[in-house]
């Protein structure tokens, strides 16, 4: 019998993969070009063969490491995982290129019966084909890129890690790193959060000739690949890599722009509940004063979670159970592990894992939930796609675990009694959905105008660059928060607009929350009906897009109506908000 923990194995079977990989590369690569559908069908098929064949074993080497990365054994498997991975990415690289020359060439492959399976993939391909240059000009732009613009961010990386900040804590004066003294912001104590955002925002506003420098380039350096490449705007290479259109993108950020007021709203209702006239930008995230510190069983947890994914369909709270019941959550709070949490899906097995440290607090039960709303889609789509159609998106990735945040809320609405245990779960979720859905569509505008002013030949300096994000924030906030005048510099720290080719990497925050509330409402609305529409949403994977998966259960992502019903589902938390007041 195999022992499948012993290093030994797991290290053959990783060499096993490469191996595999490269006969596979030497089967197809060069002969693409003359491949009709059958032979096209045959090649995703190994793929697909390839990726089960070895899922197991490249999974445990990468998560035996995240769960103690003080291990000496979990440290050799990750190393020689993170060998295999980039020697089997390597090896498949051609056939995205070849797959784009030979649809060049005969695109009505894409519509061929045989490959109706792989439609979507070959879709994909054949949208980015026509912005890619030749093979010779791309290497040319990948080998400059790494020590060009794609060195920004690691300055900026760099840069914002070395700083050192000084404040008081409890009388005493403390020198922090910028990843420690961010943990201050959502401390109970609220003259301690003004404080340090004063001390953070001061230091990095006098790097600002730096910081505007390095963002001024990668901004002007995607400009000239837009022009390059012959994309139609600054959005399009993110609506390509996103699955997307921009008709779906106009849609969602006006129904964003139309409701800022709900927002404000919400900003001046949790000041009353603060017992402030008004929030400071170093409360708008903060943890409620009064909530209460109540903790909660792992056996607790676990039954709350169960159910509240139960009264949605049994069947998928018969799946959240078994991650429970086969040990596929690692909760334990120990050294070595990394921080914060994930599930990673295992599709051979038809399942997943989930990494967290749990401590029992309210916010630790709506991780589970958040993580197996994701294990939820793992299931479902393991179950009915191919490997190859299981690469989920970034606007559709996070449908299953916001969701679930919901269905754990609705659970602890109906089972919390006080007043302040309601106002911590509509907190939870309110501040949720303020951060990644309105917050970040300032970021969205923010971006926009930048690109414009560029374009119009403004230049950039730290100060310009501020007031524009001035403009965008006192759109989204108008009177209802009281800012620091250092916190112009907010755009000093976003590592995200640094990141060379990651442009608009916002708005599939923005698209994922409201779809999912969207979704939610649709579920109040409709009840029992809506939830197979839900499953076979998620067990789709990624075989059509976004827009596509809508349609088929009746919604189109295109109209502002649909984008509206997100919009009113927060509202209905928000009056609930105030009803506990
Ligand atoms: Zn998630």
């Amino acid at each position: 019998m195999v022992e499948f923990d012993d290093p030994g194995y797991i290290e053959e079977r990783l060499t096993a993969a490469v191996k595999a990989a490269e006969e596979f590369r030497d089967k197809y690569r060069g002969k693409i070009a003359s491949f009709g559908a059958k032979e096209v069908f045959e090649m995703y098929e190994a793929l697909n063969d390839l990726e089960l064949q070895f899922d197991g074993p490249i999974s445990y080497s990468r998560l035996r490491y995240q769960a103690d990365m003080n291990d000496e054994i979990a440290s050799r498997l990750y190393d020689k995982f993170r060998n295999t991975y980039s020697s089997l990415m390597q090896a498949i690289a051609f056939m995205d290129l070849e797959l784009g020359a030979l649809l060049k060439e005969k695109p009505e492959l894409v519509n061929d019966p045989i490959l109706t399976e792989y439609r979507h993939s070959l879709e994909k391909i054949q949208r980015r084909t026509p912005h890619m240059l030749s093979e010779e000009e791309e290497h040319i732009i990948i080998a400059k890129d790494l020590n060009g613009v794609r060195a920004w961010s690691m300055l900026q990386g760099d840069w914002l890690a070395s700083r050192t900040f000084d404040i008081e804590i409890d009388g005493e004066m403390k020198t922090l790193p910028y990843g420690e003294i961010i943990g201050l912001y959502e401390h109970p104590d609220r003259d301690l959060r003004k404080r340090a955002h004063e001390v953070v925002y001061e230091g990095l506003g006098k790097d600002h000739i730096v910081w505007a420098s390095a963002m001024r380039s990668v901004f002007a350096d995607h400009l000239t690949m837009v022009k390059v490449r012959k994309w139609e705007s600054p959005m399009t290479q993110s609506f390509i890599s996103n699955d997307v259109d921009e008709e779906t993108i106009v849609a969602l950020l006006n129904t964003m722009e139309k409701n800022v007021g709900v927002y404000q709203n919400y900003l001046r209702l949790k000041a009353k509940v603060m017992g402030l006239d008004k929030l400071g930008n170093w409360d708008i995230d903060a943890p409620l004063p009064n909530s209460p510190e109540k903790k909660y069983s792992w056996e607790e947890s676990r039954e709350i979670v169960v159910n509240a994914y139960s009264d949605f369909d049994s069947e998928v709270g018969k799946w959240i159970d078994e991650m429970y019941e086969r040990r596929h959550i690692d909760g334990l709070v120990r050294n070595g592990k990394r921080s914060g949490a994930f599930c990673s899906t295992w599709h051979a097995g038809q399942s997943a894992y989930i990494l967290q440290s749990f401590n029992g607090i309210m916010g630790d039960l709506f991780t589970q939930a958040h993580e197996l709303g994701h294990a939820m889609h793992a299931y479902l789509g393991t179950r009915a796609q191919k490997p190859n159609n299981y690469e989920i998106g970034s606007c559709i990735a996070e449908t299953g675990s916001i969701f679930g945040e919901l269905l754990l809320a609705e659970k602890l609405l109906v089972k919390e009694g006080t007043k302040e245990e309601k106002q911590a779960v509509l907190a939870a979720i309110l501040d949720g959905f303020g951060g990644a859905g309105y917050q970040v569509t300032t970021r969205v505008w923010f971006e926009t105008m930048l690109y414009e002013a560029l374009e119009k030949g403004k230049f950039l300096d730290g100060e310009t660059i501020s007031n524009f994000w001035l403009k965008a924030r006192e759109k989204m906030y108008g009177d209802s928060v009281e800012w620091l005048p250092d916190m112009r510099w907010w755009w000093t720290m976003k590592l995200h607009f640094y990141i060379a080719n990651y442009r608009y990497y916002n708005y599939p925050y923005v698209y994922a929350q409201l779809f999912v509330y969207a979704m939610y409402r649709l579920y109040k609305e409709q009840g029992k009906e809506f939830v197979p529409k839900l499953k076979a949403l998620l067990a789709a994977g990624s075989s059509r897009s976004p827009r596509d998966l809508a349609a088929e259960i009746g919604f189109d992502v295109t109209t502002e109506e649909f984008w509206q019903k997100g919009i009113d589902q927060f509202s209905e938390f928000v009056k609930m908000f105030e009803k506990t007041l």
